[in-house]
């Protein structure tokens, strides 16, 4: 059983420590920000610390302090694996179950350490000694304030108010999805009051597009969507040919899944992405359609109720006709 009262962390934590802090595979803003803001906050306390991701992520969060001390297991197998194996404590964020963590999972249960959670997603796994887990909570890094709270601490600087408040603003939408609640809002409040500059964050995150990528979105919109208006259901295709049309870069098509439910009456959206063993799969919805149930029951995957994603080893089209045909099972929540 994982622990929730974190006082003999805190007593751990007390004195300096190897640290590891890894989060999911696909890193986005909240898995990053969240990251970096705890490594600000821990390296300020005299620990020595380390941040892994399971592979890479993309251009538009490479603007975060800390970013250069990322190690990338995907290529550096044995640098990761070995700063995991060799950490006293090793912080899992944004991720709760350690197949996300893909790659990494098995060293993440064999490392003998101290492993504290930090995450909102539904159903945690009790892989952990600490957990502190809220689904309530719109992002992780909005957590991580909370843990420096619970820790008798504040967040110590800008660095770490940038990084916290990037996984925020990412994971809320910009502030507009219901997760965001008045303390999301006063947590922001302490994060600007340290110097964080929000328009300056959300054009790092958003205003650098590559042409290319600006052009996929249009091609995405116009060519590639399709509408289920019985089932209030849109969703969106790209093949390998697709994206190597485009130029496609990691992160190309984050935010594309939201736009077919700005359609009138579309409350279930989703985008296949075709990669070169499986096709990733991105669900969301408004309102009560439960997408982290439906990714789990037919898509290996999970998340949050308006927010999940998923994979299929069918063929893009495979996996197309799958999904079309299940709608029908779902009318009466479709409606
Ligand atoms: P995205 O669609 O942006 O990749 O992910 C949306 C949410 O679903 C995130 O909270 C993410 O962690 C979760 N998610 C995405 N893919 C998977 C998956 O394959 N398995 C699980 N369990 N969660 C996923
Ligand atoms: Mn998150």
């Amino acid at each position: 059983m994982s622990k929730t009262d974190f006082t003999e962390l805190k007593e751990l934590l007390s004195t300096p420590k190897k640290i590891a802090i890894v989060s999911h595979k696909s890193p986005d803003g909240d898995a990053i920000g969240s990251s970096l803001g705890l490594y600000h906050y821990l390296t300020g306390k005299e620990h020595d610390v380390e941040v892994v991701m399971p592979n890479d992520y993309p251009m538009f969060l490479k603007w975060m302090s800390g970013t250069d001390k990322v190690v990338i297991h995907e290529g550096n197998e044995k640098q990761a694996e070995a700063l995991i194996n060799g950490s006293d404590v090793l912080f899992c964020l944004d991720f709760n179950t350690p197949n996300r963590a893909f790659g990494l999972e098995e060293v993440i249960q064999r490392s003998d350490n101290v492993k504290v959670m930090i995450d909102h997603h539904p159903q945690p796994d009790g892989f952990v000694d600490f957990m502190l887990s809220d689904t309530s909570a719109c992002s992780t890094a909005e957590l991580v304030h909370r843990f420096t709270a619970m820790m008798g601490d504040k967040i110590p600087n800008k660095e770490s108010a940038e990084c916290l408040y990037c996984g925020i603003m990412t994971d809320s939408g910009s502030f507009r999805f219901p997760s965001t609640t008045a303390e999301t809002h006063r947590i922001v409040a302490d994060l600007l009051d340290l110097g964080v500059k929000n328009d300056e964050v959300y054009n790092l995150v958003n205003s650098s597009s590559s042409e290319h990528r600006l052009r996929l979105l249009g091609y995405c919109i116009d060519d590639k969507l399709e509408v289920f208006s019985k089932y209030q259901t849109a969703f969106i295709s790209l093949s390998m040919e697709e994206k190597k049309r485009f130029h496609f870069q990691s992160g190309d098509t984050e935010g594309t899944v939201n736009y077919p439910l700005s359609i009138q009456g579309v409350s279930f959206s989703a985008i296949f992405i075709e990669a070169e063993d499986i096709v990733k799969i991105s669900f969301r919805s408004i309102g009560d359609f439960d997408v982290n149930q439906f990714a789990r029951d037919n898509f290996e995957g999970g998340g949050h109720r308006n927010a999940a994603g998923g994979k299929s080893d069918l063929s893009l089209q495979e996996t197309i006709e799958k999904f079309v045909g299940l709608l029908p099972k779902y009318a009466d929540k479709l409606k």
